[in-house]
C-alpha cells in the first residue's frame, strides 16, 4: 500500500508502476468510476463480452435500504448521508447569498436510486441543438434508436418508443390519471389553450401530458436494478463499493489506471488495460479530473497540483434546472393529506411491502406540462408539474391539511456555473456554484413562469379545488416581490449536468471528444451527465442513460445505430404565438 502524500501527482505514476511491479495491483480491461445512472449501464454493456474483464468502483453502499426501493419514501433519501453526498454549495451571488444543498446519490445506481423517478428524455431540438453546437452524431436522428433501446415502455413499442430495453418505463396508470387534481390539471390546459400531448417522449414534447416513470411493479427503477443487477453475476464483472477514487494514473498522456481508497482506508490500485471510464457524475467527474492534473492550468498550479492536461472547460459549464414551488389550500379532500397520518403511513407501508402496490407504489408526480414561455422561444422553457401534498416551508414535512402544491421549473437556462477544487484532498467536496439567476433573462422567464401557472390554475377546471395560496401568496404580484421570493425560495431541480462538456477539440470550452474521450490523454473517456453540451429541457436521468448507452457501442467499437429521423411536433406559429 502506498502512501497517498508521496504519491499524490498524477506524473507518479512511473514511480507507481514501478512500485506496483514488487506488489500486485488488480488488472482490468475497463475501469469504471461511479455506479451511478451512467456507470450501471456501461457494467452491463462492457461486461457483456465474457472476454473483457471489468471493474466497477463505487464510493456509496450497497443500495439495501427500503426507501431506495419504495418510490414514495424517495424524499427520505435526501435525508441520508450514507446514500446522499449532500453536498452544501457556495454562497449563491442571484440568490442573495444563499447556499443550495445539492444532493447526489452515494449508491449503487448513484443518483438514479434517489432521484423523483420523473422519465422524460427531452425536446428533439434539445439533441439538435447538441449536434450544431458541434457534437456530430448526437442529433435528435441520432439519440432517438439509443432511446428506443434502452426502455420497455408500458405504453407499448412504436417508431418513438422502446418495448424490450432493459429499463421499465411506466406511463400514469388510468386511477392515477383520473385522480381529480390530474383531471383538472390537464382540463386546466386544454381550458388555458395548451397543447394536450399523450406521449410526452414521442411526436409531441410540447404541451401537458401523462408525466412517465422510472418505476415498475412498485419498485424504482434505478439502473441499479435494470442494468447492474443482472449482469452481477458474470464472473468478469468485478464490483466495489464504498471505494473512494482519489485520482486517475496516467503515464506519458495515457490513463494507466486509478488509485482508490477502499472501506478499511487503504489505497489500492487498478490498472486498466484498455481504458479507465469517469461516471462519477456532473460533480464527481471534474473533481476526479482535477485531482488528477487534468483541468485548467491556473487553478490546478494553485492547489500544488502538476498539470497534465491544461483544459479549462473541467468544472466549467455547469447547468441545472431552477424551481419555484408554489402552495394552496385544497377546497376538497382530494389531496394525499389523509394518507400522511402516522397510522396511514403505516397500512400503506405494510401494503406496499406485502404487494408492492397502494400509494407507497408510486412518486404522485402524474401529469405535467412542458411550455414556452412566450413568443419567439422555439421549444419549451418551462415544465409545470403538479403534486397532490404540499411541504411546509422549505421542509419535507406535509402541511397539516387538505394542500397542493405546483412546481415551476426553468428549462433553458443562460447563467453557467462551476465545479472547483477547495483544495487538493480528495476526501474535500468541490466548490458547487450554479450561479442561478446571474443572467437577468433566467430570473424573467421564471417570473413568467409564476404567472403563467396562476392563469392555468385561475382557469374553471380548477375552481372547485384551489383555495387560498399560501405561498407565494396572491398579493406577491410586482416584479419586485416575485424576484424576492426567487431569491429566498428558488431551489434546485437536481439536475446538474455539462461540467465535462462534450464538442470539438478546436472549442476551448470542451472537454470530451463526441466519443466521450478526453482531449489529449489516450485511454481516459468521461460518460456521465457531466458530458452534455447543453442541460436537456427536462429532467436528466433518461438522456444520461440514453448517452451512456450510445457510448458503450463507442467504447466496444460497434457501428452506431442507424439513425432514425422521425418527425416531430414543432408550434408552427411559435415565433409570433406563447401557445
Ligand atoms: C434528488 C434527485 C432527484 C432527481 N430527480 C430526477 C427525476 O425525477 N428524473 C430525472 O430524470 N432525473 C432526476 N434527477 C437527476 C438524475 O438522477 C441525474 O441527472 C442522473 O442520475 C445523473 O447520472 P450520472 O451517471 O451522471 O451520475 P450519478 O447517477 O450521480 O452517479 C455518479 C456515481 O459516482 C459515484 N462517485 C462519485 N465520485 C466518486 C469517486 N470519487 N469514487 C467512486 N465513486 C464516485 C457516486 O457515488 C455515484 O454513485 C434527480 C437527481 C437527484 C439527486
Amino acid at each position: 500500500m502506498f502512501a497517498s502524500h508521496r504519491l499524490r501527482h498524477p506524473l507518479n505514476a512511473n514511480a507507481l508502476l514501478r512500485r506496483l511491479s514488487k506488489q500486485a495491483a488488480e488488472k482490468y480491461d475497463y475501469v469504471i468510476v461511479g455506479a451511478g445512472s451512467a456507470g450501471c449501464v456501461l457494467a452491463n454493456r462492457l461486461s457483456s463480452d465474457p472476454s473483457k474483464k471489468v471493474l466497477l468502483i463505487e464510493a456509496g453502499r450497497e443500495n439495501r435500504w427500503l426507501s431506495l426501493h419504495m418510490p414514495a419514501m424517495c424524499l427520505d433519501n435526501l435525508n441520508s448521508t450514507w446514500y446522499n453526498w449532500k453536498y452544501q454549495g457556495a454562497p449563491e451571488p442571484g440568490l442573495g447569498g444563499r447556499s443550495i444543498k445539492h444532493d447526489r446519490g452515494k449508491t449503487i445506481g448513484g443518483s438514479s436510486s434517489i432521484n423523483g423517478m420523473v422519465y422524460i428524455r427531452g425536446h428533439p431540438l434539445d439533441f439538435d441543438g447538441w449536434r450544431q453546437s458541434g457534437c456530430k452524431g448526437w442529433g435528435y436522428a441520432d439519440v432517438l434508436p439509443y432511446f428506443k433501446r434502452l426502455e420497455s415502455y408500458s405504453g407499448g413499442g412504436d417508431e418513438y418508443r422502446g418495448d424490450s430495453g432493459p429499463l421499465h418505463v411506466e406511463r400514469p396508470d388510468t386511477e392515477a390519471l383520473t385522480k381529480p387534481l390530474n383531471v383538472a390539471f390537464m382540463k386546466a390546459a386544454e381550458e388555458a389553450g395548451y397543447p394536450i400531448s399523450d406521449d410526452l417522449n414521442g411526436y409531441c414534447q410540447e404541451g401537458f401530458g401523462p408525466f412517465e416513470k422510472s418505476i415498475h411493479l412498485g419498485l424504482r427503477e434505478s439502473t441499479a436494478r435494470s442494468y447492474l443487477k443482472p449482469a452481477r453475476q458474470r464472473s468478469n464483472l468485478t464490483v466495489v463499493t464504498r471505494a473512494l477514487v482519489e485520482r486517475v494514473m496516467t503515464s506519458e498522456q495515457t490513463a494507466t489506471g486509478v488509485v482508490y481508497k477502499d472501506k478499511r482506508g487503504q489505497e489500492v490500485t487498478a490498472l486498466a488495460d484498455q481504458e479507465v471510464i469517469l461516471s462519477a457524475g456532473a460533480v464527481g467527474t471534474p473533481h476526479l479530473l482535477m485531482l488528477s492534473g487534468i483541468g485548467a492550468k491556473s487553478e490546478l498550479e494553485e492547489h500544488g497540483i502538476e498539470v497534465v492536461a491544461d483544459l479549462p472547460g473541467v468544472g466549467a459549464n455547469l447547468d441545472d434546472h431552477p424551481d419555484f414551488v408554489m402552495k394552496y389550500r385544497c377546497l376538497q379532500p382530494v389531496t394525499l393529506y389523509e394518507h400522511s397520518k402516522p397510522l396511514a403511513c403505516v397500512a400503506a407501508g405494510i401494503e406496499w411491502l406485502l404487494t408492492q402496490k397502494g400509494v407507497c407504489a408510486s412518486n404522485h408526480f402524474d401529469v405535467a406540462g412542458c411550455i414556452r414561455s412566450g413568443p419567439g422561444v422555439q421549444y419549451p422553457d418551462l415544465q409545470f408539474t403538479i403534486s397532490p401534498i404540499a411541504m411546509e416551508g422549505h421542509s419535507f414535512v406535509p402541511m397539516q391539511e387538505h394542500a397542493f402544491q405546483v412546481h415551476v421549473g426553468l428549462m433553458q437556462t443562460n447563467s453557467k456555473g462551476k465545479i472547483s477544487l477547495q483544495n487538493a484532498d480528495p476526501a474535500t467536496p468541490p466548490q458547487i456554484l450554479v450561479n442561478y439567476f446571474q443572467d437577468e433573462r433566467d430570473r424573467e422567464v421564471m417570473r413568467k413562469g409564476i404567472r403563467l401557472m396562476r392563469e392555468l390554475l385561475d382557469q374553471p377546471a380548477f375552481a372547485p379545488y384551489k383555495g387560498e395560496e399560501v405561498f407565494p401568496g396572491k398579493d406577491v404580484v410586482s416584479d419586485e416581490d416575485l424576484d424576492r421570493n426567487l431569491l429566498e425560495s428558488t431551489a434546485s431541480q437536481w439536475h446538474l449536468t455539462g461540467t465535462a462538456r462534450m464538442g470539438s477539440v478546436e472549442d476551448p470550452s470542451t472537454v470530451v471528444d463526441t466519443n466521450g474521450k478526453v482531449h489529449g490523454i489516450e485511454k481516459l473517456r468521461v460518460v456521465d451527465a457531466s458530458i452534455m453540451p447543453r442541460v436537456t429541457n427536462a429532467n436528466t436521468n433518461s438522456p444520461t442513460i440514453m448517452l451512456a448507452e450510445k457510448l458503450s457501442d463507442a467504447i466496444l467499437s460497434i457501428p452506431p445505430l442507424e439513425s432514425l429521423p422521425n418527425e416531430f411536433w414543432q408550434h408552427p406559429e411559435y415565433a409570433t404565438q406563447q401557445r
